[in-house]
């Protein structure tokens, strides 16, 4: 199977002893292509510093709505700065967070509204983090994303909500909550997004897929979405896998691995 982990982080402190082998054992099991998401100045910049490190890892960068409120005035120079690095192939996480509401909903309006601005003028795709907020995610959408694209990450919204999401031009990306067992809405949002919108995601550490909740999730457990994808869609797992690895090349402009342009 090949295999794109559109979202993980894996400069976290949880990687801290392991990070090489766990990127290692992600490429044996056949994880070509994984896109590590920032989300604060700091975790952006070992972002990239990963991308510089490994060939098959790109970086995003950008400011989680939990540190909107930590977003200084000469600090957007400095991401902007990060965001024109040649390994950046996405502004992101951005986005609203009414779950934990760690900063305040003002300030976490403004920051991803800046945010989409500095995306649109980079000519970046945006990766979206939306909890508990999907109207107001919505809402700004559709004041703002005229002329972006991007990514609606882990997604937990209604088919409604994909479906406008999808008329945006946007992709939809499913984590591991597609294989909980008490998932419902979402093994069916999966089943309906059209094939060549559909991501898969890791956003590893967190929400390892079944059946391995509670232990730390990491890239090669991307498989395990794919797998529960492919069969609530009734298709092949290796197929669902590859046509969501051209998905993401296509979203992020990275070369398909192994597809050499000057041969056709
Ligand atoms: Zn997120
Ligand atoms: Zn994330």
């Amino acid at each position: 199977m090949r295999l794109f982990d559109t979202h993980a982080h894996l400069d976290d402190g949880q990687f801290r002893e392991d990070r090489d082998q766990v990127v290692q054992q992600a490429r044996t099991a056949g994880v070509e292509l994984i896109v590590n998401v920032g989300c604060d100045l700091v975790s952006s910049r070992q972002s990239i510093a990963l991308a510089t490190a490994y060939p098959f890892i790109y970086a995003a960068v950008g400011i989680h709505p939990h540190d909107a409120a930590n977003m200084g005035s000469g600090d957007w120079a400095v991401l902007a700065e990060m965001a024109g690095h040649p390994r950046v192939v996405a502004i992101g996480e951005i986005g609203l967070d009414f779950y934990r509401d760690r900063s305040p909903r003002p300030a976490q309006q403004e920051v991803f509204s800046k945010q989409l601005a500095l995306a649109r003028r980079l000519k970046k795709p945006v990766i979206i983090h939306d909890r508990d907020a999907h109207g107001e995610v919505m809402d700004i959408l559709k004041r703002q994303a005229g002329g972006l694209t991007g990514v609606l990450h882990c997604f937990s919204g209604s088919w409604e909500m994909a479906q406008f999401c999808l008329r945006l031009g946007f992709y939809i990306s499913i984590a591991g909550p597609v294989t909980y067992l008490n998932s419902r809405q979402l093994p069916e949002i999966a089943r309906k997004v059209p094939r060549d919108r559909l991501l898969i995601e890791t956003d590893c550490p967190y929400l390892t897929p079944h059946p391995w909740r509670g232990k730390r999730n990491d890239p090669s457990f991307v498989r395990l979405v794919a797998e529960k994808v492919a069969a609530v869609r009734g298709e092949d797992p290796a197929e669902l896998a590859w046509q969501t690895l051209v998905n993401g090349c296509t979203l992020f402009g990275i070369p398909v691995p192994g597809y050499d342009p000057t041969t056709i």
